[in-house]
Formats: structure tokens, C-alpha cells, sequence
């Protein structure tokens, strides 16, 4: 109930326009937010890279107006693969194709990606949205991937579909980025249940895996904080004989910090997706959303 409450309080308008301005509320989102400007988020990059964690960072903000709207977040997208750059930092975009207009052109928002791909020094990432989304993203990581081969895409083990999506993706060597999922999808098209969208979590994870250890050149990214399917990645990368630097955990940064440290003293290679931006509302009430514990954590950040 709590969820599907923080899931509506991140799709009002007014709560979204309002909330932002106490510093009390900018306060308590500390924890999960790498800061409201990008040299903020890089600068959390730089800390992070002396503990042996590398980052990716991503501009907060959907629900678009218009196509300049796009225009503008290319161009930002722009500058920071040019900061990035002059600051010689491990760290790589993660885009959302709504943000680069994918409501209003699939063509445009496949040009713009491209652009980026082909300015960035690093590989760069492509998130998954919506289920009604997953078409057209699918499209257009194709075409981005013909132009440059490291790119990489965001696929969620809570759709049915996504067994069969990966199938017909791997015969091109696909870089992904393996999550759960955080929208809130239908029965009809995703699994609601915890332990279906784990064992299909695992089931990909083995899919990717195995590709990378029969020679496949695309990086798997396994996108958990649950200690279960970070166990189960480890344990078939053993019994596939792959080595540590072959596949890749991401988390989000400052969730379960102790385990990100443990995976880098342990040295797995492990990123952590710092977001930043004005627009962060209705992204941290959909982090909230994801676990209740966290509401206790921002209440006890609020009494202090
Ligand atoms: C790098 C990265 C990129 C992502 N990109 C996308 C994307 O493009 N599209 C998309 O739909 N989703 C994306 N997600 C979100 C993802 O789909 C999940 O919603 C999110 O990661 C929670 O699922 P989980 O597997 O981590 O853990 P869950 O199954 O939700 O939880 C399992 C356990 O993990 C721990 N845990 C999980 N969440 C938290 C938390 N918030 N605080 C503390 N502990 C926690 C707890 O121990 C919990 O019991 C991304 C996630 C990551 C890490």
C-alpha cells in the first residue's frame, strides 16, 4: 500500500513542484542523491574511485514537453561526456530514451543517441523504461549498436518478454545491464511475484554469463542490490570458469554501501549509477517505492 502510494506521489505534478523546495526534504535525499548538478555527481565519482568503484552517472528528469525539451538534455549530455573526459574519470552516461524525446520521434531520439555514442569516449547505456517502451528502445539500441559496438542497454527480468528479447540480442554481442525493474507494470505483461522475477533473474544472468564464457565480446552488467542474485552471479561465474573482470555488478549509489565495498575489496568490478539533477523527485519517491525501509531511513533523517 505504502508503495503503491510513493508510486502516485511520483507521478503528482504538485507534489513534485513543491516538496523540492524545503531544505529539509533536499537534506533527507542525501543519502540516495549524488547531488543536483553533474560536477556534484562527478565529484562523488572521484571519492568513489579511491575505494575501487567506478560510476555512471544519469540526468534525472521525464515526462517531457517537447522535442527542444530533447534537444536541451542532448546538450547536456554533450557537456558532461566533455567534463567527464577533462577529468579523466572511470565513468559512463546512463540515458533514458523518454528524456531524448522517444514520445515524440523514435527517428529523433535514435539520431540523438547516437550523437552521443559518438562523442563519448566511454561506452554509453541505454535505460529501460515502460513496458510500452521496450519496442522501440529495443529498435534504437539496434541501430546504436551497428554504429559503436560497447554500447550498452538496460533489460528487466520482471517482463515476460525479456527471455525472448535477450535471445534474439545476443547474437550481437550486446553489453547488459541486468535489473528487476522499477515501474509499476501489469499482470499481463510482467511477473508479480518477488520469487518469478528472481528466478528469471537468475535465468538471464546464466544466459549473459554463459555468452561472455563461450567468447562473447559484450560486458554483463548484473543490476541488483539483492544479496541473493549477487550470490548466484558469483557462483555461476565459478561453475562457468569466468573470471572477475569479465562480468560486472551496478548498484545504485548509496544503497547498501557494505556490500559495495565488500565487492571492491573483493575485487569485483562493481559501478554505481549516481543520478543528479533538479528534476529528482519523482525518481527518489520511486526508490522510496522500491523499499519501505527506506521512508523509516528519510523519516529519521527528518526528526534529526
Ligand atoms: C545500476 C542500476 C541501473 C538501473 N536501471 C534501471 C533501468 O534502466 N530501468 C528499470 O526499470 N530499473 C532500473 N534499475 C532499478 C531496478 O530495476 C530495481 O528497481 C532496483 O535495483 C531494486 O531491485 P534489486 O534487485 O536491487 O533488489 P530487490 O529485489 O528490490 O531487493 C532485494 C534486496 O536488496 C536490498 N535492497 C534493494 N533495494 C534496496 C534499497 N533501496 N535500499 C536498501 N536495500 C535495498 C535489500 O536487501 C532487499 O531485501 C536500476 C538499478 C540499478 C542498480
Amino acid at each position: 500500500m505504502l508503495g503503491k502510494a510513493l508510486l502516485w506521489a511520483s507521478s503528482n505534478p504538485l507534489l513534485a513542484q513543491r516538496l523540492p523546495r524545503y531544505a529539509f526534504v533536499k537534506r533527507a535525499t542525501r543519502r540516495f542523491l549524488a547531488g543536483e548538478t553533474l560536477d556534484e555527481a562527478l565529484n562523488e565519482a572521484a571519492r568513489l574511485a579511491d575505494s575501487s568503484i567506478t560510476g555512471t552517472t544519469t540526468l534525472l528528469g521525464e515526462d517531457l514537453e517537447s522535442e527542444e525539451e530533447a534537444d536541451a538534455v542532448l546538450e547536456h549530455y554533450l557537456g558532461a561526456l566533455t567534463s567527464i573526459n577533462e577529468r579523466g574519470l572511470d565513468v559512463e552516461i546512463s540515458v533514458k530514451p523518454t528524456q531524448l524525446g522517444l514520445d515524440f520521434s523514435v527517428d529523433r531520439t535514435q539520431e540523438r543517441i547516437v550523437r552521443l555514442v559518438e562523442a563519448s569516449a566511454n561506452p554509453v547505456w541505454i535505460d529501460m523504461e515502460g513496458s510500452g517502451r521496450v519496442d522501440a528502445t529495443l529498435d534504437i539500441y539496434r541501430s546504436v549498436l551497428a554504429k559503436r559496438s560497447d554500447a550498452g542497454l538496460c533489460l528487466q527480468s520482471y517482463l515476460h518478454r525479456t527471455k525472448a528479447d535477450l535471445e534474439t540480442l545476443l547474437p550481437l554481442d550486446p553489453s547488459i545491464r541486468l535489473v528487476k525493474g522499477a515501474y509499476n507494470e501489469p499482470a499481463s505483461v510482467a511477473f508479480s511475484k518477488k520469487g518469478e522475477v528472481d528466478q528469471n533473474f537468475v535465468c538471464l544472468t546464466k544466459m549473459l554469463l554463459s555468452a561472455r564464457a563461450s567468447g562473447g565480446k559484450g560486458r554483463p552488467v548484473i543490476g541488483s542490490h539483492d544479496p541473493r542474485m549477487v550470490g548466484e552471479t558469483t557462483r555461476l561465474a565459478y561453475e562457468l570458469n569466468l573470471k572477475k573482470g569479465n562480468y560486472e555488478f551496478a548498484m545504485l549509489y548509496g544503497i547498501d554501501r557494505a556490500q559495495q565495498g565488500r565487492l571492491a575489496r573483493g575485487r569485483h568490478k562493481i559501478r554505481v549509477l549516481l543520478s543528479y539533477g533538479p528534476a529528482w523527485f519523482p525518481w527518489y519517491m520511486r526508490r522510496l517505492a522500491e523499499r519501505p525501509a527506506n521512508v523509516l531511513f528519510v523519516l529519521k533523517q527528518l526528526i534529526r
